[in-house]
């Protein structure tokens, strides 16, 4: 009888090691943590800086990766030791993080392992953005980091291969749990907020393979050289 998925706490280990096996392309020819870092001033890439950002994981993730690594352990809030850092814990203690995910915390960028990164690490910068009629156009960036990540900045630099791993982990995701699609759908709902307060359009890398700037309030989409799409921060 075929197993039945409700929620992403129904993956088993193999159903983990399956979604990483497909998912592992590097995101870009060269390593953007390179870029990235000498900016911090923790020496570290931003999105591998627990003072910055706080990974979250499937609780079934997590389950897979205790018993098969010491990478990873739950947040304790003490990690970041760093005293003039964002405290990104702070941040996400109030936010609403979905029942089916863990804050995690490893051991460190120079102990990174990368067949042991949760998804949240191999789809980092982007998420999957969903349009308000429901259909997931493609790879939008998370807003919050995009004065310190390099790749927000070079989006023409990320590769196809990465590109097509992502659509793909991500159009099983949303299909098989309802869940991750309302969760995503309010995601970008917020993107599109952030950026209609600001006035600005927003980046997409379109799953037609195009680059598009997205009108924020009308959804409309023009598409644009990918050497074209805006940069932030310490990139302009
Ligand atoms: S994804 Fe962005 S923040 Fe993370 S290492 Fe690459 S450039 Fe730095
Ligand atoms: S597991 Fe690796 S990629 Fe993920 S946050 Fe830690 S150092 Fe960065």
């Amino acid at each position: 009888m075929p197993r039945v998925l409700r929620t992403p706490d129904d993956l088993n280990a193999a159903d983990i090691r399956s979604l990483y096996n497909n998912f592992d392309s590097p995101i870009a020819r060269l390593d953007c943590g390179k870029k990235c870092a000498p900016h911090n001033p923790n020496g570290v890439p931003f999105c591998c800086d627990i003072c910055h950002a706080v990974p979250a994981a499937y609780n079934s993730e997590w389950k897979t990766l205790r018993d098969s690594t010491n990478l990873w352990h739950a947040y304790r809030g003490d990690e970041c030791t760093a005293s003039d850092s964002p405290t990104a814990g702070e941040a996400l203690a109030d936010s609403d993080l979905p029942a089916n995910m863990i804050l995690l915390a490893c051991l460190g960028a120079d102990k990174c392992q990368r067949p042991n990164r949760i998804l949240g690490c191999r789809a980092f910068p982007f998420f999957p953005y969903i349009s308000s009629d429901h259909r997931f156009l493609g790879l939008a960036c998370e807003w919050e980091f995009e004065s310190v990540c390099w790749v927000v900045s070079n989006l023409n630099q990320v590769t196809d291969e990465y590109r097509a791993e992502f659509l793909s982990t991500f159009d099983h995701l949303l299909a098989t749990f309802d869940e991750v699609f309302e969760n995503y759908e309010a995601h970008s709902q917020r993107l599109r907020a952030h950026y209609g307060s600001r006035r600005k359009r927003f980046a997409l890398l379109h799953r037609n393979g195009g680059s598009y700037l997205v009108s924020p309030l009308s959804e409309r989409m023009q598409r644009v050289a990918a050497n074209q799409l805006p940069r932030y921060g310490y990139y302009r």
